[in-house]
């Protein structure tokens, strides 16, 4: 049925829609599909009622005229009949006539008399009939002549009569038997005889007028009322299929038009997690470290998967355990803050692994066990960037499994991973950039960048800071005796030392070939003069071990300059600091000296 059925155009028909969009016709309706057929139909049937109606009136104007002719045919016949008769009529007055005459004639009786006389006006009665009813006749003349004739009849028997009255029966037997009475009375019976036969014929042929007329209205009826109500039938039925065609068609148009609604919201679904996962993506990218990428993770899947609760573990460099580094929803069973690789399926096998039931015999170990009467499906989707396991996406679900969309959630782990690896080689890339390979602490770009921003938070908060400046003393003395790796060896036990003696929030780098720089936030000058001297004596007893050989008394001088006694910025403490360093080593070495103010 194509387009007749609602179906989807993308015909090259003029007012076709532009590339990529769907058109959706309904039945019959759109102006672009399918309209020639219809019209076909349309005219086919219009075609059909035209023919129909031609033939009824045709075959019912034809039976008005027929019958109007057969009504004409009967009057006809009527008339022929009616002269006939009344020439029969005439005939048999006329004989009772001439019969009462001769009765009267022989008896004498006066009733014959009264009889012949009461015939005469009666005959003539019929006489003027006839004339009536043949008047347009072509035998208007012969009745003419016949009832000439008749009369000249009746006046010859009533002068018969008169005779015969005055002069008795033998004056009237002469007049009776002569020759002109006889050729008169031949005359008039021929003459009726004609006139009969004639209307004999008329009447036959009008019988047969008739009954043809007859026959054509009956075949007219018989046949063409069959056949015009053939044509309607069919007609009919025609329509009748089409009217079922056309439920089917709609039936079938609704069906499409219900998946195609289906498919449009599942499109739309698509494209709505798509343009989630494209902000997702542009998010990711934007995070600096791994706390912001999992932040972004959860805000994304609570908002993708709303009915599932998730949580993602994050493998240790080591690839000995996994942690639980961020959880998010209405958890229907608690995961573990640690675990261990063989825990998860998915991290066993570096595949997804979907479990139905929390219950089951796959399930992972990560996971409190649920209540018995609990359902939960879970999903476990390993993260790994570069062929490097970084840990697991978990999601878990109220069951029974499995958890819905979850696809899109496998997008999320995949550029999660990727994100995971980038933020690592990062991390990787930004840790070489400031930390020095040697000693283990941070180098002195790291010092420059980390300096000033101390200092403001030190500003602040109104709090103090302090920066020493570290020299070991006579390295290169040092470098010379045990030789350039001896001196690589002291310096990175000198960091260890350094890192040793450091809280968390301190910084320790490595300003330069054998000194040493050491940030102090929120430190005064009291306490940064006592942790110098514990740094101071802890080198000093410090031992080495190089080339199976102890090496101890390590000596340094220090330097020390305060915020904000001294000065109230980098580039001044620095220099202070530097500056005090430098009196340390004038002062006779291993001793600690304070910046003087400036
Ligand atoms: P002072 O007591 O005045 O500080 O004298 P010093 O010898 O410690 O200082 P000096 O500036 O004279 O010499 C420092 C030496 O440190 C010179 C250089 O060869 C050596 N040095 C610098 N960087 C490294 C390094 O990375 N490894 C080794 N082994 N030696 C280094
Ligand atoms: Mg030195
Ligand atoms: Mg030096």
């Amino acid at each position: 049925m194509a387009c007749s059925t609602a179906a989807l155009c993308a015909s090259g028909a003029p007012g076709r829609p532009p590339p990529g969009v769907i058109r959706v016709c309904q039945l019959h309706q759109s102006p672009g599909c399918r309209r020639r057929p219809m019209i076909r139909t349309h005219a086919r049937y219009s075609f059909g009622f035209a023919v129909a109606t031609a033939i009824m009136l045709l075959v019912g104007l034809s039976i008005l005229l027929a019958t109007r002719q057969i009504r004409a045919d009967n009057r006809w016949i009527t008339h022929s009949r009616e002269v006939i008769e009344h020439l029969a009529r005439v005939r048999a007055e006329l004989l009772e006539g001439i019969a009462a005459q001769r009765s009267y004639l022989l008896t004498g009786d006066r009733s014959f008399r009264v009889q012949h006389d009461n015939v005469r006006p009666a005959i003539r009665q019929d006489l003027a009939t006839l004339t009536a009813l043949t008047m347009d006749a072509p035998q208007a003349a012969s009745i003419r002549e016949l009832a000439a004739l008749i009369e000249l009849r009746l006046d010859t028997t009533s002068e018969v009569i008169r005779l015969y009255e005055s002069n008795g029966l033998p004056a009237v037997q002469e007049r009776l038997r002569s020759a002109d009475l006889r050729t008169l009375m031949a005359r008039i019976e021929q003459l009726q005889l004609q006139i009969q036969n004639e209307q004999q014929t008329l009447l036959l042929q009008r019988i047969a007028v008739s009954r043809r007329n007859t026959g054509v209205v009956l075949a007219l009826a018989t046949l063409g009322i069959p056949l015009s109500l053939s044509i309607v039938w069919a007609i009919y039925a025609l329509l009748r299929r089409e009217v079922r065609q056309r439920k089917a068609a709609q039936a079938r148009a609704d069906t499409l038009n219900h998946e195609l609604a289906q498919s449009v919201a599942r499109l739309e679904q698509a494209g709505n997690d798509l343009a989630d996962l494209g902000h997702y993506v542009s998010l990711l990218l934007g995070c600096q470290d791994l706390g912001e990428a999992l932040d972004v993770t959860r805000y994304t899947l609570l908002k993708l998967l709303p009915g599932a609760a998730g949580a993602v573990y994050l493998l240790s460099p080591s690839q000995d355990h996994a942690e639980l580094a961020i959880g998010w929803g209405q958890a229907p069973a608690e995961a573990r803050g640690l675990m261990m690789p063989s825990d998860c399926w998915a991290l066993r096998r570096a595949q997804p692994h979907f479990v139905d039931n929390l219950h089951g015999e796959t399930a992972c170990q990560h996971f409190e066990p649920p209540p018995h009467d609990a359902h939960i499906a879970s999903a476990c989707l390993p993260l790994s960037a570069q062929a490097v396991s970084l840990g697991v996406l978990v999601l878990f679900a109220d069951g029974p499994g499995p958890i819905p969309r979850i696809e899109i959630a496998a997008a999320v782990a995949e550029q999660l991973s990727l994100a995971l690896g980038n933020l690592r080689l990062q991390e990787k890339l930004r840790l070489q950039s400031i930390r020095d390979a040697l000693s283990g602490l941070y180098n002195r770009r790291y010092l420059e960048e980390s300096l000033p921003r101390e200092l403001a938070r030190c500003q602040r908060r109104e709090k103090p800071l302090a920066l020493l400046m570290l020299d070991l003393d006579h390295f290169k003395v040092f470098n010379d005796t045990h030789g350039h790796t001896g001196g690589d060896t002291l310096i990175a036990a000198f960091g260890r030392l350094l890192l040793a003696h450091c809280r968390p929030e301190d910084i320790a780098c490595r300003y330069g070939g054998e000194e040493f720089t050491l940030i102090l936030p929120e430190v005064d000058e009291d306490t940064a003069l006592q942790r110098a001297e514990e740094i101071r004596t802890a080198a000093m007893r410090m031992t080495i071990t190089f080339d199976n050989r102890s090496l101890a008394g390590t000596s340094l001088s220090i330097g020390l300059a305060m915020y904000p006694h001294h000065a109230h910025d980098s580039a001044g403490l620095e220099r202070l600091a530097d500056a005090a360093l430098y009196q340390a080593k004038r002062n006779g070495r291993n001793r600690i000296e304070v910046a003087a103010t400036v």
